[in-house]
This record gives C-alpha cells, structure tokens and sequence, in this order.
C-alpha cells in the first residue's frame, strides 16, 4: 500500500542526486530560501497569457490537493523556482498555508497569480462564500475564483442539482459582475473532470461567460474527440484554459521500474531531452498552445524541481514525439480515467462508474489520498460501484488509455469499499 509519499520514489530514479539534496535543504529551511531569494533573481518560468484575464500566468500552475504538512515551506520552495501561479481550494484545506507564507512575506501576493475555489449549491451563493475564501488566504483579494467540481451529477464534492447549464445562465452572468463589482475576485471561472466535460466547455463557449476553465484532459485527445472541440471553441473565444490530472495515474508504481527500458525504446524523447515521463508528459501537454498552464500538485521538493526544469527546458514537442511517449505510457500501465466521456461503461454494458472508480483508486494508490478516496467511492450508489457481470474487456477496449479495469476494479473492492 503506498503512503502518501511513496510517488516520489520512482520519480527520484530519474533525478540527479544532488540537485534532489539540495533542493531538500533548502526546502527544509525557510530562511536559507528567502536568503536566496534575497541574494539571487529567481528563475523565471515560461507564460503564456490566460486567455480574456490578460495575465502572463506561469506555464506550470503550483496545485495543493496532495498537501504536506510544511505546505507553507513547499509554496517557498516552488516561488523561489519561479512558480507565479498557485491552486488552492476551500476543500483541500490548504488556504491557511497561503495565509502563513503572506503574513511572513507579504511581498510575495502581488508577485503571484492567487487562484481558489468553492463549490455552492446555485451560482449566486458564490456571493456569501468570498470573505470566507479571504479570511482563509489571508488576502484581500483572489485573481481567480473557481467554480469547484461543476458535475451534472453528484459524485465528488457532495454538489447537488443539473449544473450543466450554469456556463451561460443569467444567474452566473450577474453573478460573476457582483463578484467583480465587489472588488475581491478579478476573474472568475469553473474547475471540471466531469464525465460531461465536454458538454460544460461548449455551452461555456457559447455562454461566453467564464474567464477561466480548469479541465481534467491529457496531451493526445483526438483531434476529433468532442472535448478537443470544445477546447477549441473556448479558446476561440478567448476562455483561458488550464489543464489539470494530467500526471496522476500514468505509470502505476509497480510497473514503473520494471517499464522504464522498454518506455525509453519506445520514446526516444525521454533519452534525447533527458526528461523524466512526468516531466515528458508536461512538456507533451504544453506542446498544446491552447493550454496557458498546467495544474500539478507537488508533494515534496523533488517533484518541484523537477517539474519547474521541465518548465524551463521546455520547448514544442511534434506529434510523433507525443504519440511515442504515449505508446511508452500505455504500455507502463496507467490507472486513472482522465480523458473521456464514459465509453468504458457503455461499452461494458454496465451502469457501473467504471472511470470514476479507477480515478478513486487513483486517489487511493497514487496520491495517498486515502480518507478522500473512500469518501468520493462511498458517495456512488451501490449500482455505480457494482460492476460484477460487466464485459471489462469491451470496456478496456473502449478506452482512449486502454485501462486494465480487470485489474483494477477488484482492487478498488478491496480498498475502498
Ligand atoms: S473509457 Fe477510459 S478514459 Fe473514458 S471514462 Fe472510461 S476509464 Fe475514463
């Protein structure tokens, strides 16, 4: 069973020691960080505009669902390696985090790109939950406010009620200018992996509405596939998107070693560019010019570092580079659901949650999310958890990451049930 570290074991193989020690130290140390922030400029990170905010947001987006305790320290770590744009959530618990680090460095707010969310019942309750997110940041304001988890259905965050519409509603519209006019949120926005995801983003675009979308995607949907096109019809309107879950679940920790030849064979762009997978999937999704930046939670200074060296060695990746590192991934044994619209139920032939249930385990196995992962698998109702009877290998079949589910499924039976 992995602790809710263990992730960063195979990712250190790939790291040079020293810089892995160094980085610790310094992590370890709030003082000997601020000493060198102090004494040298800090790297700066690629950005790209997003979208109708204006703003150059670095291309890497600092996340905190998976948080350590020393959070506060880590944020330091990832400021002083030129991160500027960081995630937080009501949820996550990791608001106060922030609030420390501003209160012992109240220069570092204006520096950073502050986004958080909330997850309410009806668009306009967003109103009532702005001091709150306020108090909890210590700020007094918030670049980007999030609209958590919006779902047709209510699977993660105990949401209720058809939220489909929310993206063009005139609730939202006036919303959105009261949350403005108050001078506390400069632009707001919604956070998606629903299944439905697809169908969020084209009415987002034809509501023309959002500033901002959070989406769940990975760096080869078809170009065909209806998320791809309602990607783009966001981004024509000018909707900045960032792209989140892009790392979790690839390379389930077991097959990680035992994989790592034959995914250097089969994508010689991990030995040329001399990148790690993780490292090589986050320059595949920044290949990706309609994607202003990438959310990844970074439990430990490894990951920090090596995810910001991705940042800044980052440079466009061809299609054939990106469709080999995607084989070398396939082929490692991925986990998690984080591309599609539910093909592996309906192929099955079950009414069973089959991506959800892979991205519970996801949680469970990968991030260590333990306490998350049982609460999001017990809100399922026992016809979405019971896939007994299913055809998994229809359903595997069925699915763009060619997921295991004969594999998985018992073990999601086994831990979280
Ligand atoms: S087919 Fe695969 S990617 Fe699509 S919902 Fe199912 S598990 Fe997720």
């Amino acid at each position: 069973m992995a602790d809710p570290d263990s992730t960063s074991m195979p990712r250190r193989a790939f790291i040079q020691q020293g810089a892995a020690t160094v980085a610790a130290a310094a992590a370890l140390s709030p003082s000997a960080t601020e000493a060198q922030d102090a004494k040298s400029k800090p790297p700066e990170l690629p950005r790209r505009v997003l979208g109708k905010t204006g703003v150059q947001v670095t291309i890497l987006n600092g996340g905190t669902a998976r948080a350590p305790d020393a959070l506060d320290r880590l944020l330091r770590f990832e400021y002083s390696r030129g991160v500027r744009f960081f995630d937080t959530a009501a949820t996550y618990g990791t608001e106060e985090a922030f609030k420390k680090w501003f209160a012992a460095m109240p220069e570092v707010r204006p520096q950073i790109f502050l986004a958080t969310k909330d997850g309410v019942a009806r668009p306009s309750d967003m109103l009532k939950r702005v001091d709150a997110r306020l108090e909890a940041l210590g700020t007094d304001y918030i670049d980007l406010l999030y609209f958590h988890a919006l779902s047709g259905k209510a699977v993660d965050f105990g949401l209720t009620g058809n939220e489909m519409d929310w993206p063009k509603s005139r609730e939202m519209k006036e919303t959105i200018a009261a949350l403005k006019k108050t001078g506390k949120v400069r632009h707001v926005g919604f956070a998606t992996h629903d299944q439905r995801r697809a169908e969020q983003l084209e009415i987002a675009a034809e509501g023309g509405l959002m500033d901002v979308i959070m989406v769940a995607m990975n760096p080869w949907l078809e170009k065909d596939s209806r998320l791809n096109r309602a990607i783009d019809a966001c981004h024509k309107k000018n909707i900045g998107l960032v792209a989140m879950k892009v790392l979790a679940g690839h390379l389930a920790l077991s097959g990680f070693m035992r994989d790592l030849k034959q995914m250097r064979l089969d994508s010689p762009v991990l030995k040329q560019r001399e990148l790690n997978p993780y490292q090589a999937i986050l320059q595949a999704l920044w290949s990706d010019e309609r994607i202003a930046s990438v959310c990844v939670a970074m439990p430990n200074t490894d990951q920090v570092t090596q995810n910001t060296d991705a940042a800044q060695r980052f440079h466009p990746m061809s299609p054939a580079e990106i469709r080999g590192l995607r084989t070398a991934l396939l082929k490692a044994g991925p986990m998690m659901c984080a591309a599609c619209d539910g093909s592996c139920s309906r192929a099955a032939g079950t009414n069973a949650r089959l991506g959800d249930l892979t991205r519970f385990l996801t949680y469970y196995e990968h991030h260590g999310a333990h306490r998350w992962a049982r609460e999001a698998y017990a809100v399922l109702t026992e016809e979405q958890r019971n896939w007994q009877g299913a055809d998994l290998a229809s359903a595997r079949a069925a699915c763009p990451t060619g997921l295991d589910f004969a594999q998985l499924l018992p073990k999601v039976d086994r831990l979280l049930g």
